[in-house]
Parts: C-alpha cells; sequence; structure tokens
C-alpha cells in the first residue's frame, strides 16, 4: 500500500485491538510513543481494546499497570482470553459443570461470572496458564477428559515471555495432557474467530472495522486476517522479517512500534 491507502485503511478502522507486550510495553518498560499512537486514536474518537492471551492475571492487574505507564485504561478497555472463555461458556454450554487449571484469579472470575465450579465430575475441563498447576491438578485433568468431559483451553501460546526470558504457557501445559490422553482442546482467545465475535459484540463494530495490533504473527495478526478483520505487525516484540517469510499468514500492514503508524492517523 502507498501512503494514501495506508491512510484510507487506518481512516475506515474504528476499532484498533491491541496486543499489550511487545506491542504497548516490553515488561516494565513502555515502548516509546505507544502512549502517543493511543491518545491518537481516541481522539479521532475510536476505541482502543487492550486484549491479551495472559489469563492468569485479572484485568485489574492489566488496568493498574497501564495506569501507571500513563496510559488510560478501565476494567472495560481489557479483554483477556479468559473472558472469551466465559463467554463461550455462557452461549453454549449455560449451566454445565466446570472444572478449570487456573490461577486464583481467573478462579474468581469465573466465579462471579456465575459459572459452576466444580472439583469432581465435571461436564466439561479447562486447561489455562496456570502458575499455581500441581501434579495432582495434573492428573485430575486427565482423569476427567478420560472419563468423557469436554476439553477446552483458553489459550494456544506454548511460552510467556518475561523480561528474563520464557514460562511455560498454556499451550506447552496442554501438550503434556494431549500427550497423557490423546486428546485435543478446543483453543480459545487469540487467534480464535470467538475473540473477534467478542469484540465486535462488545464495540458495537463490525469485524472489518476492527484492526488487531501485535508483535506476534500466529495469534495476534492472525486473529485478524483469519477471521474477517485486519491484522498489522509491529517488530516491537518477538517477531522480524524473518518471521513474516517464514510464516503464511500475511499481515494487512507492518510497522516498526506504534509509534510509526501515529503519523498515517
Ligand atoms: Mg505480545
Amino acid at each position: 500500500m502507498n501512503r494514501n491507502e495506508i491512510k484510507a485503511f487506518l481512516d475506515h478502522i474504528k476499532c484498533f485491538v491491541l496486543d499489550l507486550d511487545g506491542t504497548v510495553y516490553l515488561g516494565p518498560n513502555l515502548i516509546e510513543g505507544s502512549d502517543k499512537f493511543i491518545e491518537k486514536v481516541r481522539k479521532r474518537g475510536k476505541r482502543i481494546v487492550f486484549f491479551t492471551n495472559n489469563a492468569s492475571k485479572d484485568s485489574k492487574i492489566y488496568t493498574d499497570k497501564l495506569n501507571g505507564l500513563g496510559i488510560k485504561a478501565t476494567r472495560d478497555d481489557i479483554i483477556t482470553s479468559g473472558d472469551v472463555t466465559i463467554l463461550y461458556l455462557k452461549e453454549n454450554y449455560p449451566n454445565k459443570r466446570v472444572y478449570i487449571n487456573g490461577t486464583p484469579a481467573l478462579e474468581e472470575s469465573f466465579k462471579e461470572s456465575g459459572i459452576n465450579l466444580v472439583s469432581e465430575d465435571p461436564d466439561i475441563v479447562i486447561q489455562s496458564f496456570d502458575t499455581t498447576l500441581t501434579y495432582q491438578k495434573l492428573w485430575d485433568i486427565t482423569n476427567f477428559i478420560r472419563e468423557g468431559a469436554l476439553f477446552l483451553a483458553t489459550h494456544c501460546d506454548i511460552n510467556c515471555p518475561t523480561e528474563t526470558g520464557f514460562m511455560p504457557d498454556c499451550g506447552a501445559m496442554v501438550e503434556l495432557i494431549t500427550a497423557s490422553t490423546g486428546k485435543k482442546p478446543r483453543y480459545l482467545g487469540k487467534p480464535m474467530k470467538e475473540t473477534v465475535e467478542m469484540i465486535a459484540a462488545k464495540t458495537g463494530c463490525e469485524p472489518s472495522e476492527i484492526c488487531f495490533i501485535g508483535d506476534r504473527i500466529y495469534t495476534d495478526v492472525k486473529t485478524g486476517v483469519n477471521n474477517g478483520s485486519h491484522g498489522i505487525l509491529v517488530l516491537s516484540g518477538e517477531s522480524d522479517m524473518g518471521t513474516v517469510e517464514e510464516s503464511d499468514v500475511k499481515p494487512t500492514l507492518i510497522f516498526q512500534d506504534l509509534n510509526e503508524i501515529v503519523d498515517y492517523l
């Protein structure tokens, strides 16, 4: 796209869905200019939604972090893969017995939403990014799957980036369960279509008016381009042009960082 085409494309977007780590901030630090991008988008009367696959923390932790970095955000601006999973359960499996391997914060958000959490005889089991995982929890979930429970996972990320390297994430925990049971889960979060549907319903925008922006092709960008929305890749996190060449997902646009987009808004 040339400069005018980029401007016209960005102009018709009504909602930008931003990934957090590697896009807005890197560990504890703001990525320079991401605050400027967010401010300008809002000034244009457009919506910013922050979406993270990391379901191990509740949205208050993210609002506090963003506010601390000088970016205005309320709970309503933040969606996690845990929120998508809750909505998916409510729409497709209301009142079922649900067992979850997740952090206390995630369990709390399920309970608050009225999901019937149980520790035995579940109809549905869910694996998440459980930093409180124990051998007993792994054993229990594999038993429930063998007994016929439906297997879901909040998101597919294999590793979670940290300041010092990586932590094993939900997808890595699922691999162990799959090796034991032979069963694969239905994944939610990015890049699944339920995520786009939830954001469209929440914002009142058409999928074609929504653009995902993030540093990961196989989650952030793929969510948009595979489900009727759009996906911008920023090179401020884990991807470089080598990743783009290797991937079969083609980003709508590629920028160095959010700051580089400001000029086109
Ligand atoms: Mg990221």
